[in-house]
């Protein structure tokens, strides 16, 4: 960046790059734990259809408050939620950053638990809020004496728990969301991402919000609902959660086509999540035939498996990417993150792997 504009940007700016996996064309794409399968046609019709019906009345703002499809996405949560209780922005790391606007901040703390999603102490950057890593163990697991004992430490006004986690795809116990719930007096968010690739009898964090306001549950359309590119988030939150981020939102900032898109996809949700069980047996697959194969491998309730340990995870990045098959970095040393893909797309990623291992 040019020391002019260094100059210019805020002192806590100065030398940091922008977020972001590579975007390579390569044949198998397995580093951002989208879902693989393109829309089915069926999908594909009701979108278009959905998209064009707006398309006459752009010269009008959006519902600003995205009424209708907060009411969907309360239907499509369950637990008896209702559209006063949801909010839906462009992904969920708008729904969040909303979150460090109105709840964190200059002079506040948010805390993690690392390794977990890297954009949560990168919006802990852009809203000049203080970002504590409270570490997860050696097994990337979470106890409720260890959650405790960093949030009496370090009283934030933000906890951040991902569950299943990402990188590692640890589900998080009850125990702990509740522990931590008692604990803080600030706001905690589980960011549940990934909640439709769950193990069953993993349970979702929205069963406990009728009984804690400050709890919020973040979730996303680009998993599970292969609904990535179209920018759709939401959370669900005591109505009291929702007035507050709407003091931070910019107007209208959902536009009136992806209302229109989020709302078409939800109408057709049994379709679209009829990829989630293949993707999950894709998973199990890769955690199976890695472990067979002597790697170790992180247990996984998500899209996602890590796996290593490398002796030098850049290089057998790199190897991989030499065979055609983008896996992510997450900067962890030791370790690599591969996303459960179709079939075809697993078999190139182990066959590329026992390349690896020869
Ligand atoms: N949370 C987690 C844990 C994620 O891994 C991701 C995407 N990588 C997101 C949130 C953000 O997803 P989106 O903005 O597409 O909803």
């Amino acid at each position: 960046m040019s020391e002019w504009v260094q100059e210019l940007l805020r002192e806590d700016l100065r030398g940091l790059s922008a977020y972001g996996a590579p975007q390579l064309d390569v044949p198998v794409r397995l580093n951002t734990n989208e879902n693989s399968y393109p829309l089915p046609d069926e999908v594909v019709r009701a979108v278009s259809r959905a998209i064009t019906g707006e398309i006459a009345d752009l010269n009008r703002y959006p519902d600003r408050d995205a009424v209708k499809l907060r009411a969907d996405l309360a239907a499509y949560c369950g637990h008896g939620l209702t559209a006063e209780q949801l909010w839906a922005a462009n992904g969920s790391n708008e729904v969040q950053q909303q979150l460090f606007q109105a709840f964190a901040g200059p002079g506040r703390t948010a805390l993690g638990f690392g390794p977990a999603y890297s954009m949560h102490p990168l919006l802990a950057v852009g809203t000049a809020t203080t970002w504590v890593d409270g570490r997860r163990d050696g097994d990337f697991g979470l106890t409720v004496e260890h959650a405790v004992a960093q949030v009496r430490a370090h009283r934030p006004a933000l906890t951040l728990l991902c569950s299943p986690n990402n990188p590692t795809g640890t589900a998080l116990d009850f125990a702990v969301i509740e522990a931590v719930l008692a604990e803080t007096a600030g706001l905690v968010v589980v960011d549940e991402a990934y909640a439709e690739f769950r193990r069953p009898g993993t349970p979702s964090a929205l069963e406990l919000l009728d009984r804690h306001p400050r709890l919020v549950v973040s979730r996303t359309m680009s998993k599970a609902f292969a609904f990535a590119g179209a920018r759709v988030g939401y959370l669900a939150a005591h109505p009291a959660v929702i007035e507050a981020v709407q003091l931070v939102r910019l107007p209208y900032h959902l536009s009136a086509l992806t209302q229109a898109a989020a709302r078409a996809a939800l109408a057709h949700a049994d379709v679209l999540l009829g990829t989630v069980e293949a993707i999950k047996a894709q998973r199990d697959r890769i955690v199976a035939d890695l472990r067979a194969g002597g790697w170790t491998v992180a247990d996984s309730d998500a899209n996602f498996v890590l796996f290593g340990r490398f002796a030098d995870q850049k290089a057998a990045w790199q190897t991989l990417l030499d065979q055609g098959v983008l896996v992510r970095d997450v900067g962890l040393p030791g370790w690599l993150r591969v996303t459960a893909g179709t079939e075809e797309e697993t078999s190139a990623f182990l066959a590329a792997m026992k390349e690896l291992a020869a």
